[in-house]
């Protein structure tokens, strides 16, 4: 029966941790599980399929990927007079404790003849609800919906098929250098450990010890359209991405709140900054070192 899994971000952190247990120097995993948002960058895709499947099937693990399943309620259809009439009631149930608000907004949204619809992806749930993921910690309904429940779901069912002990060994791959991100799971599903914090492993130790097994340092992982990447990582994603860059600005401006609310909120909205970004010649990252450069910023957006 398994007992451990790799909860795997997709970034620098995580593909060290993978690297570990390979080496025999944490836990031995019996699988790893990947929440897939659907909007990664198409470098972490690629690194996925090319350097960590090969690995898992040398290691004879499994490598599951999980992706979100909700419905939500699509507003993405409304006209602009829909749209104010919309936003009026949602401002309007705002102060309503969770549970009446959310019963509320039915009720509304079915007299407004408001559809019902299945979203399996961030990017399609941000679509129907016309609402940009927040840079409010306390708000991470991204985290939550694309990564967190869906792997908790997994973990669920697979307990329920006798596949899983009864306390399942999560490892998340927070490094020793982001003690202040350690949390506790609000669920009793899987317990976690952070090795890395344990080894006493930053993350430019885990860019050190990936070079030294011989691999490239992955790219950073978190959605293209993440409102906590840096100002370098825009400006990459615009030079090396025009199309997921534009599709950012399209989400943004699709925002029920938009251009009160958006995916730069101290910076202006994506549009007006592309062109100031263009621009300036500070973000001449191109031959810039990749592994050099994501050791000085802060790992996955995500916060887990
Ligand atoms: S925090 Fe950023 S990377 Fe994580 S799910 Fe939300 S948008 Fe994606």
């Amino acid at each position: 029966m398994k007992s451990t899994f790799l909860s795997y971000g997709g970034g620098v952190q995580t593909f060290c941790l993978l690297l570990l247990a390979e080496e025999g120097k944490i836990s031995r995993l019996d699988e790893l599980v990947f929440a897939d948002t659907g909007a990664e960058h198409p470098e972490t895709y690629e690194h996925l399929e090319k350097v960590v499947k090969p690995i898992c099937k040398k290691m004879k693990i499994k490598f599951v990927t999980v992706r979100m399943k909700k419905i939500v309620s699509d507003i993405s259809r409304l006209n602009p007079e829909e749209t104010l009439e919309y936003k009026k009631m949602f401002e309007n149930t705002k102060k309503l404790s969770r549970n009446k608000r959310t019963i509320k907004r039915r009720e509304e949204e079915q007299k407004m003849k408001i559809p019902r619809v299945m979203v399996t992806s961030l990017r399609d749930t941000i679509v129907k609800r016309r609402i940009v993921p927040s840079v409010n910690p306390s708000s991470r309904w991204c985290t939550s919906i694309s990564k967190l429940v869906p792997i908790q779901q997994y973990i669920v069912s697979s307990k329920k098929n006798g596949e899983y002990v009864e306390q399942p060994i999560a490892l998340i791959g927070l490094s020793a250098d982001e003690m202040d991100r350690i949390y506790k799971p609000h669920h009793s599903e899987y317990v976690v450990k952070y090795p890395l914090i344990g080894l006493k492993m930053t993350r430019q130790d885990c860019i050190v010890y990936i070079r030294q097994r011989g691999y490239s340092v992955p790219p950073k992982s978190g959605c293209y359209f993440c409102p906590f990447q840096s100002k370098t990582q825009w400006v990459k994603l615009m030079r090396k991405h025009q199309d997921l860059f534009d599709d950012a600005i399209k989400l943004e401006e699709a925002d029920l709140n938009f251009p009160t609310y958006g995916l730069r909120p101290a910076g202006g909205t994506l549009r007006e900054i592309r062109g100031r970004w263009k621009d300036q010649s500070w973000f001449a990252v191109n031959g810039k070192d990749e592994g050099e450069e994501m050791a000085c910023e802060q790992a996955g957006y995500c916060g887990l």
